[in-house]
């Protein structure tokens, strides 16, 4: 179990910095060296190896937390606990001092999938990997598209095409951050969640094969099992931490705004209310569809995958209409940057083009539901 005093003290310093890290567009040093400290890195991680061995309802929590006063945090915390999950999961033989670091904060970790070549759809990637001769160690060719903490994480997961040459066979390997051969090739600057760093990262490098999470061609099973329930729970809590936020926000502001002509708020104008009550509806049936997924995900059962296809595209989306309402009704108070409100607006639009796509997730949903092959 977390203690909420020490979820409390990042989420002020989150606070504190979300402001300039999205206008400056710069990595929020301040709360991830926050996060390191208070122990939430580990926050799914056994026991065992330092964590706190919570379960996906607890990092739903946590992650809405964050996302609801700072995006950038919220996902750069997403991606690390959805790295220290797999490396949990397949542990690679020949890091064992890896898991304890990543579960006491003392690496930060990220998930390098996305490629140039198959853009969103990170379960095919074009990247290569070829065995040395001796047979211990592995040469890995990638173009990654977008790294959140690229430049700033301690150990990259990194996903590439397997050795066999077969494909659809997906191997991956933890790689520290200081390897040579791994480099950040360009910059980030996004419509949100501008403190990412989620930049292009080039991979030419040897690693040993104790760096490789699992058996060889592991990793297509690692994604779909792992990452893919967790990414997909821990980003719509991004979502709806984000709607939240903009959904109080604007309830806030249109019963404090007055018309002092007819004296009165905002909040006497039935259309304004009409979509208050929209936006507090829909949060609340996507936070309870959150909390089921989740608990699902804790104590599978037959409706488990599609609970995770399912959640994050419609928390995605309903993000999407809920900042999109609150923007509309605070009118030129959310445009004019007055309230904390366009920047979740902008923050949420990256939720349903983050891989899997929402819309991607539309169609697996759909392919599951009538019985046909995800692929
Ligand atoms: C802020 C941010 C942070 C990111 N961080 C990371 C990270 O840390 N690690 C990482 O690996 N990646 C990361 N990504 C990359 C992300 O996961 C996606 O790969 C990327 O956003 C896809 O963009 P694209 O232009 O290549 O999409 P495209 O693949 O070109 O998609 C364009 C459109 O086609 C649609 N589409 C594509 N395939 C299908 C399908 N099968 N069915 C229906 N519609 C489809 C999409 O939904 C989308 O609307 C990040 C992205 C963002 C925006």
């Amino acid at each position: 179990m977390y203690s909420t005093d020490a979820l409390q003290q990042v989420v002020e310093v989150a606070a504190e910095h979300a402001a300039r890290v999205d206008t400056d567009g710069v990595f929020p040093a301040e709360a991830v060296g926050a996060l390191r400290s208070s122990g939430l890195l580990g926050l799914t991680l056994p026991e065992q190896v330092g964590g706190l061995g919570a379960g996906p309802v607890e990092f739903t929590e946590v992650v809405g937390e964050l996302a609801a006063v700072c995006g950038s945090t919220a996902m750069i915390y997403l991606m690390h606990a959805a790295a220290a999950v797999t490396v949990a999961a397949a542990p690679p033989p020949g890091m064992p001092n890896l898991l304890s670091a990543m579960a006491t904060g003392e690496a930060l970790g990220t998930l390098a999938f996305s490629e140039k070549g198959s853009r969103s759809h990170f379960w095919a990637p074009v990247s290569t990997s070829t065995m040395t001769e001796r047979g211990d160690a592995v040469g890995l060719r990638a173009d990654k598209s977008w790294v959140t903490s690229a430049g700033h994480a301690d150990v990259y997961v990194v996903s590439t095409g397997s050795p066999s040459g077969v494909a659809g066979e997906v191997d991956m390997y933890a790689v520290p951050g200081a390897t040579p051969g791994l480099s950040v090739v360009g910059s980030f600057s996004g419509l949100g969640l501008r403190g990412n760093a989620s930049a292009p990262m080039s991979i030419d490098t040897t690693v040993p094969v104790g760096a490789r999470l699992g058996g060889q061609s592991a990793g297509f099973g690692l994604m779909m099992e792992t990452v893919l329930p967790w990414f997909n729970l821990g980003n719509a809590a991004v979502s709806l931490g984000l709607a939240g936020s903009a959904h109080a926000a604007a309830v806030s502001h249109v019963g404090g705004a007055r018309l002092e002509h007819v004296g009165q708020t905002l909040a006497a104008l039935p259309t304004i209310r009409a979509q208050i009550a929209r936006m507090g509806i829909t949060l609340a049936a996507q936070r309870a569809y959150l909390a089921m997924a989740a608990t699902s995900v804790g104590a599978p059962d037959d409706a488990t995958l599609t609970h995770v296809l399912g959640i994050k595209a419609s928390a995605n989306d309903a993000a999407l209409t809920i900042t999109e309402s609150a923007m509309r009704v605070c009118g030129g108070a959310a445009f004019s940057n007055h309230l904390p409100i366009e920047r979740a607006f902008r923050d949420a639009r990256a939720g349903s083009v983050m891989a899997p796509t929402a819309d991607a997730l539309y169609d697996f949903y759909g392919r599951a539901v009538t019985g046909l092959p995800l692929f």
